[in-house]
């Protein structure tokens, strides 16, 4: 929700759900707790205090990036480019045995990690005969991919997986601001933080599943990395990394959603209820809500926000509900988790790094599905990076759609279908130098 409220009775609930918080942690609750990002948050503003203006400034860039995009009229437009993040898994591990995944052991297997990156896919991209599917109105197909890196940093083949034996700890507490896990767990294994997302895999203590950091809007400064960069990334617990395999035997956390809520706050999510009573997380399309639902089924949930009953999105990977209930990212998430791509410099430098998809002689043009009906991927493939403008036209010659992509390289862009009335489309595709066109069945 995205309200405005008297700012000292927001600090004095704040400061009451922070405290009620701290007290269930002291009591060890009877299951971890899902997410540990607040109190990853303020050891990072202990370390550096202008941390909360700096995120401040960013969300305002977001904010103000998301007017701009709003402006256009989106049915109008032929569609998103796919955004692919490049991810290294880094398994640290205290098993001096060698041996690779099964139940109980933090050296966790190759599958198991797989099934995580299949996982963020599948719910990021709401992909159809999956669980992150869903058919909810407001749900969106972020457009935003993940795979695991096939490069290191020095440019050498890689399969995105790095192993560390590390016997001097046999557990990471990230929750404690003065130890500094993190930074101990960036010494033990990091790759360029504008690059990569880096996933620390690896036994927390404290009872919480995952940490993640919040993408900055200062720029990158390859020279003198800071620590913020330094512990850019996701910490997720090996036992809840992936879905039904291996080490993930939790029956309220095994189908993976844990990164997929992390990755959510890399890309700048803030939970559903705003870390606040009713709080603000800047998306109008998930109802204002009361706190986080720590829930171990998937209970129907009410809130009482300035007086208005709504009901809590138990569904979205930001509360805090069981694996079983999620599968929902918002149109409003989506905006901004793209917005932040386009603003945060690291993140954008981590999507332009990305492996850029085929490069063509000739330009050459893939439509699929098709016949297509709710959304079809466009695939545009040239040499190098170009401009070029796409133009949907019913055969009539209408054009119900047109963009022009600026100094991209091959690119696959998301056209949503839904506006269009059933029947034949041309797809056309035109750089300076060439022209194609493909026929397209909507149905
Ligand atoms: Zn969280």
């Amino acid at each position: 929700m995205n309200g405005r409220k008297n700012k000292h009775f927001r600090v004095i609930l704040g400061l009451l759900l922070g405290l009620n918080t701290l007290m269930a942690a002291a009591q060890t609750p009877a299951f971890p707790q899902r997410c540990g990002i607040v109190f990853r948050e303020q050891t990072l503003e202990s370390r550096d205090p202008r941390r909360s203006e700096k995120r401040r400034l960013l969300n305002e860039k977001i904010e103000s990036y998301i007017r701009t995009q709003s402006e256009q009229a989106p049915s109008a437009r032929v569609g998103e480019v796919v955004y692919r993040i490049p991810v290294v898994v880094h398994v640290v591990h205290s098993n001096s045995s060698g041996f690779i995944g099964g139940t109980g052991n933090s050296n966790i297997s190759d599958e198991q990690i797989a099934s995580q990156i299949r996982v963020l896919n599948e719910d990021y991209r709401r992909m159809a005969n999956t669980r992150g599917f869903n058919t909810n109105p407001i749900g969106a197909d972020t457009g935003i991919e993940f795979y695991l890196a096939r490069t290191d940093p020095d440019g050498s083949t890689s399969n995105g997986i790095t192993r560390h034996y590390y016997p001097q700890r046999s557990s990471f507490d990230v929750y404690n601001a003065s130890s500094g896990d993190d930074l101990l767990l960036s010494q033990i294994a990091y790759w360029p933080s504008d690059r990569y997302l880096n996933i620390w895999v690896t036994t927390l203590r404290n009872d919480y599943l995952g940490y993640s950091q919040f993408p900055a809007a200062e720029n990158y400064d390859g020279l003198n990395p800071t620590e913020n960069e330094l512990t850019d990334g996701v910490i997720i617990d090996y036992r809840y990394f992936g879905s039904e395999i291996g080490a993930v035997t939790s029956p309220t956390y095994r189908y993976g959603r844990t990164t997929t809520h992390e990755v959510g706050h890399w890309l700048g999510l803030i939970h559903t209820w705003g870390d606040d009573v009713c709080g603000n997380d800047y998306c109008n399309d998930t109802p204002p809500t009361e706190g986080p639902n720590q829930t171990t089924e998937c209970p129907e949930k009410f809130s009482n926000c300035n007086g208005v009953r709504t009901r809590n999105q138990i569904e979205n990977y930001l509360d805090y509900t069981p694996d079983a209930c999620m599968n929902l990212f918002t149109q409003d998430q989506k905006a901004r988790m793209r917005a932040v791509i386009e603003v945060s410099p690291r993140r954008q430098r981590v999507v332009k790094s990305s492996e850029p998809l085929p490069q063509t002689e000739k330009l050459t043009v893939n439509v699929f599905p098709n016949p297509a009906q709710s959304q079809t991927t466009l695939e545009v493939l040239f040499t190098g990076f170009q401009s070029f403008l796409v133009q949907v036209t019913d055969l009539a010659g209408r054009i119900v759609k047109t963009q022009r992509y600026t100094d991209s390289p091959s690119s696959s862009i998301t056209i949503p279908l839904s506006t269009l009335q059933n029947g034949y489309y041309i797809v056309k595709v035109s750089t300076d130098k060439e022209t194609t066109a493909r026929r397209l069945l909507v149905y």
